[in-house]
């Protein structure tokens, strides 16, 4: 028996919830009612509460007297034990219960933000304040309802919230269902808002807020209205979640087949908050720039990820929200889906921005991670509630989403999608597991879906597919294994059913064709000698491929265009996964480059720009300014082709692609008239911020700041302060991680723990120092001074986002006192986080310790 899982026999099925905040004290009080059915005999109730003071407790059924019960508060586990004099009958009983306790700084529970009112461009508006304001905000995923209310706090016991806030008159107060009543309370200043019941659902998604706030005019769908919520003056940066919420909101209603199910849908952008959004039923909650945002001022990574946090946050609305998981361990199928689903909906929304195309990249994270040996199935058993903490990861959203659409793909959209339909309408208002997922899937397509998806799902790793031809030359053989960037390439591995689709060319005819791989050998005859192979048409596979040197020759030599943007991008991504596990040599790798200097996609690109960082990052300091020259030798061509300014009529991914070549020539390539071209449109960009294309400008700032000295930093912290917009405040609170001068890194080392910068956004501002050639010794040494104040003041999954900082410290002494710091103190980052994380610092340490010697020979022709 699990100890941190509640009893069964008694069930809830109603709350009435009534909160009273006292934002400026940081206190509030409550009182609840809850319907519940006793199932057998008890004379005690277990439920779960933390950090809460319990008071008073009754239970009543209408036929007998009011007992009054007594609570014992277990700690470790989160429960409340809560004895009554006498047995309870089996039947219906309403449970009573008041409680205070305090508002977390944690940004978990029931939490208190700080809101700055929007700067003002010139003066203040007339209307809004100019003094700082609290809110009081809700986070309860994973485990966190029991901080505000006792309850059932677990995804099956659905139940209908009721909620009552008293609040003071001049405040907003949101929950998940619209307002039914407002009524003042005489003499006291305040008044109560009550909000209509909620559907049957969990407890993690109840939600309230309440502060100053301000929304746009309602949108409707179908009846249903949208808007957007925010601080004072800041509405003129919601029109575009307005828009790609709406757009979801419909394109949703039709892909499932079923209506929204709630009475309305309010996006609501919280100042303080820990993750990037949260799918609480009718009223999500994000952090700023995840919603809010300027479409005229904003690069096109910065609208990408607000499009992409609505649409899955709203495809949540039914998949996870109306069908719910019945337990932890089924997290992944919420949130795969809801990734999956972002991309369809906002590829269906802008298919110009080729959504499915970046997703490649997003993939590519989830390979990284889970080619290591310490990597984890997708689902894996949850015991206690830090196990389902540590889920939030690459594995979970990217690898399950990648999962998903392989899958999609495999047996084709539309069978895949009336698959989705059957499994929502059997299960809404429920909870559901995987395999009904698969079960539903595998009705809608006469397919063996589970044989088939359980390798991807309860066994990690994935496989790498090896393709040659045989000594006729007529014959493919494709064989698999696990790929491991640290195993031995001998290791045997269970086979994987892999569904392939393959494109070739034997004697002028282009063929597409599909294999199912499930033994460890197949092969594949063709009528002739192949001109050319593609493994992984299309790209949705999840595994890597590695060609004999035969085939790979003759791609190589074959046209550009033989291969799909997202076909050259896993090309190059394997290429380079196969060199960090040492399959194929640095040298040939940076050869393979060469022939990508004409590269015009986006995404290609960024799978080079990523293995040029990683270079830069373990070659000798000795070889640095010859890397840099290797990096302005690769980038010059595609970065002086685009110029500095978009072409009239361009695609926003080419404005994407320049800002990102000249990030990378300016910086890891160091180019000195790069950097003095990014101080002109710097300044004209002071004159006027509309002269610089929003792409371009977001490269300036990391330029100027890789070349900076004072007077950038004082400009930089300073815009960083005023920011107009949440993009902004970003970009130049990151600018300040990419200085060089060791007294400017240590100012931003000692602002992350200031408190001028959010503890929502500090832990990643570590981050950036600590993955910085630059500031890393710096910055590992402020991470070992202050560990202690980290802890405590860093929410939990920021200071584990922070911790991925260590991957990149890349030289043996310094892996040697990481994984000291880590062992001596006994740190745990909740699951295999730290594992992971050490073993990736080892792939890097071991890299540079075989590459050294020839990465300085074949960079010695640089210059
Ligand atoms: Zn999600």
């Amino acid at each position: 028996m699990n100890s941190y899982r509640l009893p069964r026999s008694v069930v809830p099925s109603q709350y009435e919830i009534r909160i009273e905040p006292d934002l400026p004290a940081g206190t509030f009080t409550g009182s609840e009612t809850i319907e519940v059915m006793v199932q057998e005999p008890v004379s005690e109730i277990v439920l779960n509460a933390a950090d809460l003071a319990l008071r008073e407790i009754t239970i009543q059924n209408g036929r007998g007297p009011t007992l009054r019960g007594t609570a014992t508060l277990e700690d470790g586990t989160e429960r409340a034990r809560l004895v009554f004099p006498q047995a309870l009958s089996p039947g219906s009983w309403r449970l009573s219960l008041s409680f205070a306790g305090v508002l977390s700084d944690k940004l978990r529970g029931f939490y208190r933000s700080t809101m700055k009112p929007a700067q003002p461009r010139v003066s203040p508006p007339a209307d809004a304040g100019t003094e700082e304001s609290l809110l009081a905000v809700t986070q309860f995923e994973a485990t966190d309802a029991r901080r505000a209310f006792p309850c059932w706090d677990e995804p099956a016991f659905k139940a209908v919230f009721q909620l009552t806030l008293v609040i003071e008159e001049g405040l907003t107060a949101i929950s998940n269902t619209r307002v039914i009543d407002e009524d003042r309370i005489p003499g006291t200043g305040k008044k109560a808002v009550g909000f209509a019941p909620t559907i049957r659902m969990s407890t993690y998604l109840v939600a309230w807020i309440v502060g100053r706030l301000e929304a746009t005019e309602a949108v409707r769908v179908d009846g249903t209205p949208i808007r957007i919520w925010c601080a004072p003056g800041k509405t003129r940066l919601a029109g575009f979640a307005r828009e790609i919420a709406a757009f979801s909101l419909r394109f949703f209603r039709e892909y499932y087949g079923m209506p929204y199910p709630g009475d309305k849908l309010d996006l609501i952008a919280i100042p303080d908050f820990a993750f990037g959004a949260m799918e609480n039923l009718g009223a999500i909650t994000f952090r700023e720039t995840a919603l809010l945002v300027d479409e005229g001022a904003a690069a096109h990574a910065e609208l990408t990820r607000v499009a992409d946090v609505v649409a899955h946050e709203i495809a949540h609305m039914w998949f996870g929200d109306l069908v719910t998981m019945a337990w932890w361990n089924g997290l992944w199928l919420n949130e795969a889906f809801a990734t999956f689903m972002e991309m369809l909906a906002v590829d269906a929304w802008k298919p110009a921005w080729q959504r499915w195309v970046a997703f490649g990249v997003s993939r590519a994270a989830a390979l990284l991670v889970d080619g290591l040996a310490s990597s984890r199935p997708i689902e894996f058993p949850v015991v206690a509630p830090k196990d389902a903490d540590a889920m939030f990861d690459v594995l979970t959203y990217e690898k399950g989403g990648a999962v998903l659409r392989m899958v999609e793909q495999y047996l084709d959209p539309s069978v895949f999608r009336d698959g989705v339909r059957r499994y929502l309408a059997d299960h809404r208002f429920g909870n559901a597991q995987t395999n009904d997922l698969w079960r539903a899937l595998g009705e809608a397509s006469r397919e063996n879906i589970p044989v088939i998806m359980d390798g991807w799902i309860f066994r990690p790793g994935y496989p790498l597919v090896t393709v040659r031809t045989d000594d006729s030359g007529k014959v493919l053989r494709f064989s698999q294994r696990r790929f491991t960037y640290l195993g031995k390439e001998s290791e045997a591995s269970e086979p994987w059913q892999v569904p392939i689709n393959f494109r070739v060319r034997v004697k002028g005819d282009v063929q597409s064709k599909r294999l199912l791989l499930f033994s460890a050998e197949e092969r594949v005859e063709l009528p002739g000698r192949p001109d050319w192979v593609v493994v992984n048409e299309g790209g949705h596979g999840f595994y890597r491929v590695r060609y004999g040197p035969d085939l790979l020759r003759r791609l190589a030599d074959a046209p550009f265009e033989v291969l799909m943007p997202v076909e050259r991008f896993n090309l190059i991504n394997d290429a380079w996964a196969l060199t960090l596990a040492g399959l194929t040599s640095g040298g040939e790798y940076l050869d393979l480059t060469a022939g990508f200097r004409e590269e015009a996609d986006r995404n290609v690109w960024t799978a080079l720009l990523a293995s040029f960082a990683y270079l830069s990052r373990v070659v000798e300091p000795g070889d640095r300014s010859r890397m840099e020259a290797l990096v302005r030798d690769r980038l010059g061509t595609a970065a002086a082709r685009l110029g500095f300014a978009p072409a009239p009529g361009e695609d926003e991914i080419v404005r994407q692609l320049r800002g990102e070549l000249l990030r990378a020539i300016g910086t890891l390539g160091n180019d000195q008239a790069i950097q003095a071209r990014a101080r002109d449109l710097y300044a004209a960009h002071r004159q006027d911020p509309s002269s610089v294309d929003p792409d371009v400008i977001a490269a300036v700032i990391a330029v100027l700041a890789h070349g900076g000295g004072e007077a950038e930093y004082a400009e930089f912290l300073d815009k960083f302060k005023t920011a107009q917009t949440p993009q902004e405040e970003q970009r130049y609170l990151y600018s300040l991680a990419g200085f060089r001068d060791a007294g400017l890194l240590r100012r931003t080392l000692d602002l992350t723990l200031s408190g001028e910068v959010r503890t929502q956004d500090a832990p990643y501002l570590v981050r950036s120092l600590l993955m910085s050639v630059y500031a890393r010794d710096l910055a590992w040494r402020f991470v070992k001074d202050n560990w202690e104040t980290m802890e405590r003041q860093y929410p939990l999954g920021g200071l584990r986002r922070m911790c991925e900082g260590i991957t990149t410290l890349a030289t043996p002494a310094l892996e040697e006192d990481v994984r000291q710091f880590f062992t001596s103190r006994n740190i745990s980052l909740g699951g295999k986080t730290l594992e992971q994380y050490l073993e990736q610092l080892r792939i890097a340490v071991a890299f540079r310790e075989r590459e050294a010697g020839t990465l300085t020979d074949y960079l010695a022709g640089f210059r």
